[in-house]
């Protein structure tokens, strides 16, 4: 290519797996069915295995953005324009090539993104059964009649928005970008997407496979781009009709006030600081399994991570020595190897965040049970990673109480009855997820419907499906983009009149008569 940051073939493995999807030796953006190089900055993309480059492309610029939501209108048209059953076969058809391809895409994302192989097997078969869900309700997805008191017959059709603008975060981009692309496109929409700069690779592979599945050039457009330039003009952009962020709740305020200047809508799914609450009667060996999965899963870069942990005072203690050497037999390690259950950290300033919180919580007078650092083990790789890790007796007024870390890192919280676990729970402005640990079913439904949260759990922690609505409370967002939910959602409801009387009367008033 002449240009050293556009070219993909420095890290051979990552190369070969990108050749069989992307057009030409080259990143840029997913337009309107070929790839466009930008022209801005030069973005370096990072293996968090081993911190150093592997591969660079050109911020995409407006021009890159004008294409692409150019490409989006026309496409929605065409895509629109089909039967309902047709847009179900051609999402059918998208399933069916993630499947085909899902080895070849875990790995992607295990190398891109740090993900571990063994999560990322599975989460490439969840977003093909995303697309397989929402193909089901392309020919479901109808208005009603309503038995008006006059003479008319009038009825609904639920109409899509246009182009949806989505713009997503780096920690599980491949799952991400199904959990949008779907719903926006089974309603009729078209989709200019931009991952987050750090992780675009995935997600321009799902926009490929969209085009080789049927659907229309331009009908999904992926941008390789960063925020505040590409995301920024993205969602400004006078043609977008709806804009869906999922992200940090900072940038999601900052993105919906842009929207907001044209009037257009948002659905914001946004950070959180869950409180995961450990009753006395629960199986006790079976929440420690739980809360481990609930922060240390993904290495705690998860928007539900069960960061807050509520034990109550008859157990903390013993609770807490378990759970600090149950975490240190957690495997830390490179994404590729089977064994590895924690991987890096995805970018080094979420590594120094999180271990600045850490410090500062320490600082605040919370007790290290275990962590708190680059595991020994790894300290020679130059991978970001970072030691599971528990901080006890974290007063609710800390800032690792109430600030999201987004890292392997949970603080546990003693508390003495239902009513303050409760209190404690909801002692946030966060609302997006929560679990309570108990035998009680009394006490299980009371304290689900008392917690503020979008997801709850109840002797569980961070089962998501595509089926279920998901979403913030809160400073977690608004709008749900998942389930039955997202059908309204992705949207807008017209309602129709036709008169049916042989003389009706004409009023000047809103109804006749
Ligand atoms: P971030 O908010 O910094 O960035 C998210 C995306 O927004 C990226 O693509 C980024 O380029 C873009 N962006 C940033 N500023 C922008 C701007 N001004 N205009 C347009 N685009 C802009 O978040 P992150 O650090 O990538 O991800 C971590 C955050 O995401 C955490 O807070 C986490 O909780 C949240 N998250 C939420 C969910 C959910 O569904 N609720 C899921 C995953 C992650």
């Amino acid at each position: 290519m002449g240009n050293i940051a556009l070219d993909i073939a420095q890290d051979a493995r990552i190369a070969e797996l990108l050749s069989g999807f992307l057009p030409g030796k080259a990143i840029g953006s997913w337009v309107g069915g070929e790839v466009l190089p930008g022209t801005g900055e030069t973005v370096d993309l990072i293996d968090p295995a081993s911190g150093q480059p592997f591969a660079a492309y050109k911020d995409a610029d407006e021009a890159v953005i004008d294409s692409a939501m150019e490409a989006a209108q026309k496409a929605q048209r065409q895509w629109f324009a089909l039967t309902a059953s047709a847009r179900g076969r051609v999402m059918v058809e998208i399933g069916r090539l993630i499947r085909q391809h899902a080895k070849e895409i875990a790995e992607l994302e295990c190398r891109s993104a740090g993900r571990p192989i063994r999560d990322m097997r599975g989460e490439a078969l969840r977003v093909a059964e995303m697309f397989e869900y929402y193909a089901g309700w392309c020919d479901k997805l109808h208005g009603e009649v309503i038995p008006v008191p006059t003479s008319h017959l009038n009825y609904t059709r639920h109409e899509p928005y246009g182009v949806v603008v989505q713009i997503t975060p780096w920690n599980a981009p491949l799952f991400t970008a199904g959990w949008q692309i779907a719903p926006a496109i089974c309603t009729g929409n078209a989709v200019v997407l931009k991952p987050s700069e750090l992780t675009p690779l995935s997600s321009l592979v799902v926009g490929i496979l969209c085009e080789r599945a049927g659907a229309p050039r331009g009908l999904v457009n992926v941008i390789a781009g960063q925020g505040r330039t590409a995301g920024q003009a993205a969602v400004g952009h006078a043609r977008a009709g709806l804009v869906v962020f999922v992200g940090s709740a900072l940038a999601g305020s900052a993105i919906a006030a842009t929207a907001a200047r044209n009037l257009v809508p948002c659905i914001l799914e946004l950070g959180g600081k869950s409180g995961n609450i450990v009753f006395a009667d629960a199986d006790l060996d079976r929440a420690i399994v739980g809360a481990q999965a609930a922060i240390f899963g993904a290495a705690g870069q998860s928007c539900v991570a069960g960061s807050r942990l509520l034990v109550h005072r008859s157990v903390h203690e013993a609770f807490v020595t378990k759970y600090a050497r149950a975490a240190e037999r957690i495997p830390v390690g490179s994404p590729l190897l089977e064994t590895t259950q924690i991987g890096p950290i995805n970018n080094a300033r979420q590594w120094h965040k999180i271990d600045e919180m850490v410090r500062r919580g320490l600082a605040d007078g919370a007790s290290l049970a275990t962590g708190g650092q680059k595991p020994a083990a790894l300290a020679d790789t130059g991978g970001f990673y970072y030691a599971p890790t528990i901080l006890d007796r974290v007063s609710p007024a800390m800032e690792i109480s109430r600030e999201e870390v987004f890292g392997p890192v949970v603080g546990v919280t003693p508390f003495d009855d239902e009513e303050e676990a409760i209190q404690l729970a909801n002692g946030t402005p966060y609302g997006l997820a929560g679990a309570v640990w108990t035998r009680d079913v009394g006490r299980a439904h009371r304290v689900a419907a008392a917690v503020r949260a979008g997801t709850f759990w109840i002797n569980g922690y961070k089962t998501i499906n595509v089926m279920s609505p998901f979403g913030g409370f809160g400073r977690s967002g608004y709008g749900r983009s998942s389930g039955k939910e997202a059908l309204m959602a992705y949207t807008q409801t017209k309602s129709i009149w036709v008169e049916t009387a042989a003389e009706p009367p004409i009023s000047f008033g809103y109804s006749p008569g």
